[in-house]
């Protein structure tokens, strides 16, 4: 990724070390330009930096899907809540401004597209199939087990499938996205490699 967007990357809210977005950005280089590429979960799109600057390398194009209300743990009182996200007119979250400024900025608006709306909803209106699926939504059982089961049909043979945040050791942190790894390696996605918490796998043919 060029210097200017690792910079950008550098002062962008969200949740994912350099290390594991330069991860991020690979995949999405590997990623077959055929067909396009989704994240569960934009935020302030930091992440979106990552997998988009790929797609303006490729030829390729993101979809980041985010309803922009934020997961439970983004709520207030929670630990990874953020003031400055909550809309004063409604007092409810609100990340869709942040995302769109880092996307704006980051040069990338021809190759980074907003869906914004409930994924498991969005997901059961969607049909075109995907090279790379990105899952860092709700990290609940319910919500990441549901984001796995409504795309990863959409993903094409050999297609990548990325998952945020699994902790194999409860002691590092919640068990859902890793119970959503081993789903997918019992479902026959072979294991491709690992950066910090961000795990991936092919899927089968
Ligand atoms: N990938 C981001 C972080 C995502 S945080 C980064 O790199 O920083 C998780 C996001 O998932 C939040 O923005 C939240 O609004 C979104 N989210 C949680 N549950 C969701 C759901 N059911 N549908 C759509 N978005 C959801
Ligand atoms: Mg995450």
């Amino acid at each position: 990724m060029n210097g200017r967007l690792m910079e950008l990357a550098g002062r962008t809210r969200g949740f994912m070390p350099a290390e594991e977005g330069l991860a991020l950005h690979q995949l999405g280089l590997e990623a077959s330009p055929s067909h396009p590429m989704l994240e569960v979960g934009g935020y302030c799109g930091l992440s979106a930096l990552y997998l988009g600057s790929a797609a303006q390398e490729t030829g390729s194009v993101l979809f980041s899907v985010d309803h922009h209300r934020g997961s439970e743990e983004n709520q207030a009182g929670w630990e990874h809540h953020d003031p400055e996200l909550v809309d004063a007119r409604t007092g409810r979250m609100d990340s869709l401004p942040f995302f769109r400024r880092t996307i704006e900025l980051g040069g990338l608006e021809a190759h980074v597209f907003a869906v914004v709306g409930a994924s498991v909803e969005v997901a059961a209106a969607w049909a075109t199939p995907l090279s790379l699926l990105f899952i860092d939504g709700g990290h609940g059982e319910e919500p990441a087990m549901a984001d796995y089961e409504g795309w990863s049909p959409r993903l094409v043979p050999g297609a990548f499938l990325a998952i945020h945040d699994v902790f194999p050791d409860p002691v590092d942190g919640g068990q859902a996205p890793f119970h959503v790894f081993t789903r997918a390696r019992a479902d026959g996605f072979v294991e491709g490699g690992a950066a910090g918490s961000l795990r991936w796998l092919r899927a089968p043919s």
